[in-house]
């Protein structure tokens, strides 16, 4: 069983589906998880009132795809009911595969540049290869890596069946 994630929104949307390479947190992955390893990616149900500027800046340049670019123009001035549908909190999204982690610093790769917090101590999560699920998956979050357990795990294994297409 994959471990889950909790981010905030935009943050998971962003991860999904807007080329989100890098996950900032202030802690590695436990030492006793061999990369890579699959992540389930949960948005909870935070905001981050943080996102405007540095995602917006980014769609400005050009450095995101169009339709992330279409759904946080219109999120910025649409009600938050609205902007919900674009992002939506307290489930989860799909699956990530984290392929390393390293510090902020010396180590830090082009990715990072983008999406990278270079505060000191802040670790960076490499995520590859996003897989959104077809149906969100609603479950509560938690701090630190989790593992879901009862209907959440049940909805989950029936979304990595071999046959799924
Ligand atoms: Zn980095």
């Amino acid at each position: 069983m994959n471990y889950a994630l909790t981010l905030k929104q935009p943050w998971a949307t962003a991860v999904m589906l807007f080329g989100k390479s890098i996950e900032n947190r202030n802690w590695p992955p436990y030492a006793s998880i061999e990369f890579p390893f699959d992540l389930w990616v949960h948005a909870g149900s935070a905001w981050d009132s943080d996102w405007h500027s540095p995602l917006l800046g980014l769609a400005t340049e050009g450095r995101l795809p169009v339709s992330a670019a279409g759904l946080l123009l219109g999120s910025s001035t649409q009600p938050e009911t609205q902007r919900e549908a674009g992002f939506p909190r307290g489930a989860i999204l799909g699956q990530v595969t984290v392929v390393g982690a390293h510090e902020a610093g010396e180590a830090c790769g082009e990715a990072c540049g983008t999406w990278g917090n270079t505060a000191a101590g802040m670790w960076h999560w490499e995520l590859t290869d996003p897989q959104i699920h077809r149906e969100l998956v609603p479950a509560a979050g938690l701090q630190k890596l989790w593992t879901p357990k009862g209907q959440v795990a049940d909805k989950l294994a029936e979304r990595i069946r071999p046959n799924d297409p």
